[in-house]
């Protein structure tokens, strides 16, 4: 049985974010996959470069992006001015779709503005559709809000919760809507974000640079661990760790320990189509899309345009209940069609295609669920064992967010 004072479980950006900060002490990362970065890996496909959906970074804190920084030092990044619009009845229109709605037909502009000015923003946490309608009147939640939320969530609004998405809606401010109105938006953190030109694995590999590559153990599955004596048992050995560092989804950990409440968790899937195609973008500026409507997709994202590529690189993501089985083919083919008749392509012919699905994707946050993981992460803290991540800590949060988590884990232990 090998001895070890950190052992990480996942060499995503989290793990390895944790690692690179005891780097110069005795950590071990154990990762089931033959590749390193987790979600933050990229593929690179007859000249195409692709993320799992396309991974930018922005930041919340300078000090995370001074690390950041430091680490692609040397590397071909871009900034770039964000460019994000909703597609809403035919038209591409600016996003956010709650400030831009003078961009609507008259009616229905006059319709989500005297909806919003008498909504009034509810305390409590109501279920999700009736936080959003009395936030923002009905205009905007049934034009937008609920039809998009539902399609990336794959569920009915009202199986969340205000909780799940408070942060990312906050109240609207009518003075800053005045200003949109009139062409003079005010700017905010993320109008600008970072990407390195060779995909997100990038700092991926700024980080394990920087590691023992005999300390991340590839090819390796965690698949039980004993709390109580600090043991890991994965597919190749045994371990007695000192500090145990998880940054694998909060379910599957919880069914490692031995825990079977994890069951109340709520999730669902994301297919993600990364498209090549022969010919330039049509759009030149185009970020990435909203898609409230009919369309198969909930957003789609212009890697050539983001990348200052030549020609049209495009992200899907598609929105899939948890336990759905996927139609990769199917999806394709209705992705293409929807493509087609919104204008993105005309006489493009796709050349490569790279699919993959993110399960669990978007973590649903519930009242029961919160607590859950809460009292969960509460008593494995008793136990040395620390959650980083989206996914272990069962939230909405970044990249960024996992370097900033990892780096003040590493300063506590
Ligand atoms: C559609 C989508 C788009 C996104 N876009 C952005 C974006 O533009 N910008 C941004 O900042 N963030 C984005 N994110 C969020 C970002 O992906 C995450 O915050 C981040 O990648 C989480 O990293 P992680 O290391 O915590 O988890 P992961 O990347 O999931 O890494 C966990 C690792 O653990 C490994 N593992 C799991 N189980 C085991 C086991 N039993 N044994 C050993 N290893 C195991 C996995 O293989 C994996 O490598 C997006 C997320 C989604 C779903």
């Amino acid at each position: 049985m090998q001895r070890v004072k950190y052992l990480i479980i996942g060499a995503g950006i989290s793990g390895l974010s944790f690692a690179f900060h005891k780097r110069n002490e005795d950590y071990l990362i154990i990762e089931k996959d033959s590749v390193y970065g987790g979600l933050a890996r990229s593929f690179y496909k007859d000249g195409f470069v692709w993320d799992v959906a396309g991974h930018f970074f922005h930041f919340h804190s300078d000090e995370t992006k001074t690390h950041y920084d430091v680490l692609m030092k040397g590397k071909n990044i871009r900034t770039v001015e964000k460019c994000a619009k909703v597609y809403y009845a035919g038209q591409f229109m600016d996003a956010p779709f709650q400030y831009n709605i003078h961009q609507l037909p008259p009616k229905e502009f006059i319709e989500c503005l005297t909806d919003l000015y008498f909504a009034d923003r509810p305390d409590g946490n109501l279920p999700f559709d009736e936080f959003v309608r009395r936030t923002y009147g009905n205009g905007i939640a049934e034009k937008f809000l609920i039809p998009y939320n539902e399609k990336l969530y794959a569920c009915h609004m009202n199986d969340l919760e205000r909780n799940s998405m408070g942060g990312f809606l906050p109240k609207l401010d009518f003075p800053m809507l005045m200003n949109f109105y009139r062409g003079l938006r005010g700017r905010t953190y993320n109008d600008t974000f970072s990407y390195p030109v060779n995909g997100c694995v990038e700092i991926i590999n700024s980080l394990v640079a920087n590691l023992d590559k005999d300390r991340i153990h590839l090819n390796e599955i965690v698949q039980r661990i004993d709390a109580s004596n600090k043991r890991v048992f994965s597919t190749n050995g045994e371990y007695q760790y000192e500090y145990l560092i998880n940054t694998c989804a909060l379910n599957s950990f919880a069914r490692m320990v031995g825990d079977t409440g994890a069951t109340c968790l709520n999730y669902n899937q994301v297919l993600v189509l990364n498209l090549g195609f022969d010919k330039p973008s049509i759009d030149k500026k185009v970020s990435w899309v909203y898609f409230p409507g009919t369309e198969f997709f909930y957003r789609i994202g212009f890697y050539n345009n983001i990348a200052g590529t030549e020609r049209l690189s495009l992200y899907i993501e598609i929105g899939y209940k948890a336990n759905e089985v996927i139609d990769i083919e199917q999806a394709l083919q209705r992705t293409l069609a929807d493509l087609k008749r919104i204008g993105v392509i005309d006489n493009h012919n796709l050349i490569a295609y790279e699919p993959y699905i993110i399960n669990p994707g978007y973590a649903h946050i519930t009242t029961v669920g919160k607590e859950y993981t809460s009292h969960f992460i509460s008593a494995m803290f008793e136990n040395n064992i620390y959650m980083v991540g989206r996914y272990a800590r069962w939230e909405y949060s970044a990249m960024d967010d996992s370097m900033e988590q990892a780096k003040q884990l590493a300063a506590r232990i």
